[in-house]
């Protein structure tokens, strides 16, 4: 038994709780070759005598590869809406960029691997299971299409953490964990509002200079000057941050994605998602889903408050950038958000229903009985949205029955005849764009925007338990299962299954921020 552990037991701070005493081993859980890629690095898993070296550096011991150079970085924000000062990596340490043959700049960070100059009086650690939530959904972001940052390693440390499992009374001992991320930069929309909110103009200026060098380079030779008419090099940098992040959550809208703590700190200047925390999918379709139980009360970050959230998020950020930009420019961006997010959510959301375009506010009333729908009959978003592509034109009655009852929707006698009123729209609506789009394109379109897996919060945490008593293999399985998350594969047929009675007993399945 480790001394922490002991001593904390004999000074009455944690009891050996209903997870017992847990599985503390040093080691290699999970690799994402996937992401290993972006390093040169061939395509396969480490070998066993390359393990131990990728412990020691991606676990957070101390050791380092040549070139690698580690820091923490200094950011502010706004979390659940008010303004929280200075707040920065308290848990991720960056080691250094990588520059790739394709000239490609990728970052490591380690989460959880201890404490940084900004972790207050955090410990720095993460725990097992954010970990293992942190590094399937990292990839299977990547997979499902929607822009993120990645994770290559998990690595489990063989130390114990302590933590207020608030739902079981009393701090308890978890193992812990550490997460290589990868990201182009970890740049948020925080490190700017902070250079604003210290009247530091300059860097402001430094800040925005360096993401622009190399992240935004086509607006590097643009001018400076501010002008109410014409937008500046600032300017173009802000829109274009705006654009990518109304991408993303219209994505994150597109595959039932709930981030949980859309603070301004969790907002990256690429409109990559960023920091997994109490993130979840949807199940049933609940557009006042929030996975984050510190957020019950006011459901600030709920499922569709994402694209409004975004948009304040934006709004703060051009609010830090006017000292750079000016006032008209910045308002010019905001008057845009919405319109460009729009049409990046209706771009989507077409490929979803198989049509060629939204066209118009009859096709804008379509897509949202078919949410309403989904609502009334408590129907499981992502198996419904990948069914839809079995209705065609030519679907009858009898067939368009048997659809309802193969969501095994929990329909009375209203909701399945709504249900079979919304088919009937539909077949009409197919049936009108069907000198657009043959038969065939159209499934393989809906087919590869409706994915039949996702990680469902049951699923990761049926891995989680897994891992807290040493067993990676459902870990493994997952990321495997979640590199195709659009092509059913053979036997993997249970991982389609709606949430099982488990799921939902009290204090499974629950998370909050900071794990
Ligand atoms: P989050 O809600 O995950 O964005 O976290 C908010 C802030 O708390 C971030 O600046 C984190 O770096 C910091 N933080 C979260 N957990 C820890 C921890 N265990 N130790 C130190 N800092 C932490
Ligand atoms: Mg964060
Ligand atoms: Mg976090």
């Amino acid at each position: 038994m480790q001394d922490i552990w002991r001593q904390a037991l004999e000074a009455g701070q944690v009891r050996s709780g209903e997870r017992g005493e847990p599985e503390l081993e040093k080691a290699l859980i999970a690799w994402s070759p996937a992401c290993a890629k972006l390093f040169g690095l061939e395509d396969g898993y480490p070998e066993a005598e390359e393990c131990s070296d990728v412990v020691e550096v991606l676990g957070g011991f101390g050791k380092q590869w040549p070139g690698m150079r580690s820091y923490a970085m200094c950011y502010g924000g706004h979390q659940f809406g008010y303004w929280a000062g200075q707040l920065g990596d308290g848990r991720a340490i960056s080691m250094g960029e990588y520059e790739n043959a394709s000239g490609e700049r990728w970052e490591i960070q380690l989460k959880g691997a201890g404490k940084t100059p900004y972790s207050r009086s955090a410990d720095g650690r993460a725990v097992l299971r954010s970990s293992v939530r942190e590094f399937l959904c990292s990839e299977a972001m990547h997979f499902l299409g929607v822009p993120t940052t990645r994770a290559l390693s998990l690595v489990g440390t063989g130390a114990g953490v302590i933590r207020d499992m608030f739902y079981q009374g009393s701090p308890q001992m978890e193992p812990g964990a550490v997460v290589a991320r990868v990201a182009p930069s970890f740049l948020r929309l925080g490190n700017f509002q902070l250079a604003t909110y210290r009247q530091d103009t300059e860097l402001l200026k430094e800040t925005a200079d360096y993401a622009i060098e190399y992240h935004y380079p086509e607006f590097n030779d643009l001018t400076e000057r501010i002008s109410k008419e014409k937008p500046n090099k600032y300017s173009m940098f802000v829109g274009e941050v705006a654009k990518r992040n109304a991408k993303m959550v219209a994505m994150w809208q597109a595959v039932g994605f709930v981030h949980g703590v859309m603070n301004t700190d969790n907002f990256s200047i690429l409109g990559l998602t960023i920091d997994y925390g109490p993130y979840g999918y949807l199940d049933q379709y609940d557009p006042t889903y929030t996975p984050n139980t510190t957020d019950i009360p006011g459901r600030r970050y709920k499922f569709e408050a994402q694209p409004s959230v975004a948009q304040w998020n934006i709004m703060q950020f051009a609010k830090a950038m006017i000292p750079l930009c000016g006032v008209e420019q910045m308002e010019k961006v905001m008057k845009e958000f919405e319109g460009i997010y729009e049409a990046e959510y209706h771009g989507i959301m077409a490929k979803k229903l198989g049509l060629s375009k939204i066209d118009g506010p009859g096709d804008v009333a379509l897509l949202e009985e078919f949410h309403d729908r989904m609502a009334d009959s408590k129907a499981d978003f992502t198996n419904t949205w990948r069914n839809l592509s079995k209705i065609s034109v030519q679907s009858s009655t009898e067939e368009c029955r048997e659809w309802c009852s193969s969501l095994s929707l929990n329909t009375d006698e209203s909701t399945g005849e709504l249900w079979m009123d919304w088919l009937t729209k539909y077949k009409a609506r197919l049936d009108a764009d069907g000198s657009v789009t043959s038969e065939g394109e159209r499934v393989r379109t809906m087919n590869g925007v409706n994915p039949v897996y996702i990680l469902r919060n049951y699923m990761a945490q049926a891995a989680i338990e897994k891992a807290e008593k040493g067993d990676y293999d459902e870990v493994r399985q997952l990321y495997e299962l979640l590199k195709k998350p659009y092509t059913e594969q053979e036997g993997m047929s249970g991982y389609i299954a709606r949430p099982p009675a488990w799921a939902s007993r009290k204090g499974v399945c629950v998370n909050s921020c900071s794990s």
